[in-house]
């Protein structure tokens, strides 16, 4: 299973100790890594970050590099996959959203909101997600998409994922018929 909680210092997105360009006058910036703690709820976060700095503004500036190291770090201190780490989860298997959600049983939306970060996901999904990751688990999610049942596919066509309200009249209940007196 992939290590999810990479070094602090280490992105996929940029290299921190790469200068940019100051975004207001465009001039190269230098750089300064930097330890950092931030409060979040009732947690203290430590994060390294690079700073950026542009000498003929004067100013020092975090940009999207440190902007993903701190909102990583918040994630992996509630023991959370990242928006990115779901992300690469689902590219690892060269998928879309939707062809995704086809085999997970996952909303498309639902997707989209944790990879974007609007919405995390719960423990229980977090270690669902870890789970399909592995070739094991995602060998026997494929087996299970392939026998939904036709109603299961009757539901998906109709709305998401979601079961048609099926009237109480229509099932035998269990409780029922083991109560059932013979004649
Ligand atoms: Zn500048």
């Amino acid at each position: 299973m992939p290590d999810y909680r990479r070094p602090k210092h280490e992105v996929a997105a940029g290299d921190p100790n790469r200068d940019t360009t100051c975004p207001f006058c465009e001039t190269p910036t230098t750089t300064e890594i930097v330890d950092q703690t931030f409060q979040h709820g009732a947690l203290e976060i430590s994060v390294t970050l690079p700073v950026r700095q542009c000498a003929d503004c004067d100013e020092e500036f975090f940009d999207y590099v440190g902007e993903r190291i701190r909102t990583e770090a918040v994630y992996y201190a509630y023991g959370l996959l990242s928006p990115w780490d779901i992300r690469a989860i689902r590219k690892r298997r060269r998928l879309s959203r939707r062809a995704f959600a086809e085999i997970t049983g996952l909303g498309e939306a639902t997707i989209k909101r944790w990879e974007t970060g609007a919405v995390a996901q719960n423990r229980g999904y977090d270690r669902y997600l870890r789970l399909l990751d592995t070739d094991l688990g995602w060998s026997l999610l494929k087996k299970l998409a392939r026998e939904t049942t036709p109603a299961e596919q009757l539901a998906s066509a109709s709305g998401a994922g979601r079961f048609p309200h099926i009237p109480e009249s229509q099932i035998n209940s269990p409780r029922a018929s083991a109560f059932r007196v013979a004649a």
